[in-house]
């Protein structure tokens, strides 16, 4: 039996920037993981990096788009109609969460970790090698309905309130960005300082390589296995059971599996969403992500091709694949990219981890000692693990937090 001073379970983009963040401030950390490194919720993301989030998605509020979904007619959203009702309590939380006062204190409330979601992945990127699959280039959404561009007030005052940069354009001033979208929006808003990432898998491996340059070990195991023995947290991997004082569960929407077991009840849900990709015709491309905002979807260029991510579907994490979506979505995909043959042959099909208030749990386990969540990023891990590594890690060694952590504690939910 090995002992190090953390062990750090599931190596998602979330657990590698921990364990990165833990092995350069001198602990000995050990990354425990059943499959391979970021090839699951971290691997098939839209890759933007929301630094300029400001309202998390919320519960429609329109009557219309509600039927639509119920229905199942929009693109945006999917449901199995068996899920519903255990599914029922979280969407009631999450309907409150999205009163427009709940969504401004969310607002306010995440923003810390949001405002420095850029500027950690460049640090981690500057130090792994991997600052080529950095794109600042910003963010474009494109709006086709004049009344929801309108709607966009709120979120404009606060952008100017934190000091976010924004442009509204038209659809010219887009073009002039994106030359090959078809002009069949009027309106749309450039997030200036939004970045994305071309490879969201290749960046996840290459901080897990400087981890491990650092002297991190990562090992196959089974998370689930974790338990008390001799005042201590244990594991049992490939190569053995391995003890640490410290522990931190960054499992995504595997982390109810283990954390039942351990007693601790978080509401987590979870949005799944499908992504694919496609080959663009002639030469037709895109230099940044773009948000098809009425049509619910997002279209984004990766090296892969170009991929095309879907809303949320409220399903069981371990049912099968419906990617419907993809079929109500493609006649308005066509209609604003010509977006050519597909260059996969699978959906791909990844579940989003996500309290209803939208915020994550970074912190302590409640009541047992040494035990740290790292967990419920929602549609943001991508954009947040490497805020959340240093966050984390700040509060494991006994450093002075970035910000305060206390609006992401387990207990707002006891
Ligand atoms: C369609 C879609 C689009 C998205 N777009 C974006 C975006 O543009 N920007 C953004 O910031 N975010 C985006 N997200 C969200 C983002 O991908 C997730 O929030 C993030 O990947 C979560 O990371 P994680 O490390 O917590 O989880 P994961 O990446 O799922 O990592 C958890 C790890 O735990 C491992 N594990 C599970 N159980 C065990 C066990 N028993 N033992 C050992 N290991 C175990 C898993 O194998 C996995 O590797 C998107 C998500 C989806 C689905």
């Amino acid at each position: 039996m090995a002992r190090t001073d953390a062990l750090v379970l599931g190596a998602g983009i979330v657990g590698v920037s921990i364990a990165l963040h833990l092995a350069k401030r001198g602990l000995s950390v050990a990354l425990v993981e059943r499959a391979g490194l970021g090839e699951q919720t971290s691997y098939g993301n839209a890759g933007v990096i929301e630094g300029n989030t400001i309202f998390p998605p919320a519960f429609p509020s329109d009557p219309a788009a509600l039927l639509r979904i119920a229905l199942k007619r929009a693109g945006e959203a999917n449901y199995h109609l068996s899920f519903l009702p255990q599914v029922a309590p979280w969407l009631l939380a999450f309907r409150a969460a999205s009163q427009p006062e709940r969504l401004a204190e969310t607002a306010r409330l995440i923003r810390p970790l949001f405002s420095r979601a850029v500027a950690e992945h460049e640090l981690l990127m500057a130090e792994s090698g991997a600052t080529r699959y950095l794109r600042k280039t910003g963010w474009l959404k494109v709006y086709r309905n004049e009344k929801s561009f309108a709607a966009l007030t709120r979120e404009f005052d606060l952008a100017d309130k934190f000091g976010l940069p924004l442009q509204a354009l038209n659809t010219e001033q887009a073009l002039g960005l994106e030359p090959s979208l078809n002009p069949v929006f009027p309106k749309a808003v450039f997030w200036t300082e939004a970045a994305s990432i071309s490879n969201p898998l290749a960046v996840t491996r290459a901080y897990a390589q400087r981890f491990t340059a650092l002297g991190g070990v990562t090992v196959v195991g089974d998370a689930l296995t974790l338990h008390r023995a001799d005042g201590r947290w244990r594991v049992e991997t490939n190569e053995g059971a391995l003890d640490a004082g410290q522990c931190v569960v960054a499992l995504g929407p595997w982390a109810p599996d283990l954390l039942d077991r351990l007693g601790v009840k978080l509401p987590l849900g979870i949005k799944r969403g499908y992504h694919r990709h496609f080959r663009a015709l002639g030469n037709a491309a895109l230099s940044r992500p773009v948000l098809d905002a009425d049509a619910g979807y997002l279209i984004t260029p990766m090296e892969q091709g170009i991929r095309i991510t879907t809303g949320a579907e409220f399903a069981s994490r371990d049912a099968k694949p419906t990617p419907v979506q993809f079929d109500r979505l493609m006649p308005k995909i066509h209609e604003l990219f010509p977006v050519g043959e597909r260059a996969d042959d699978k959906t791909w099909l990844g579940s989003r981890p996500c309290f209803p208030d939208s915020r994550p749990v970074i912190g302590h386990a409640p009541s047992l000692p040494g035990l740290w969540l790292a967990i419920g990023h929602a549609h943001w891990g991508l954009t947040l693990g490497p805020a959340t590594g240093r966050l984390i890690a700040e509060m494991m060694t006994g450093a002075a937090p970035f910000c305060d952590p206390s609006p992401y504690r387990a207990e707002r939910f006891s």
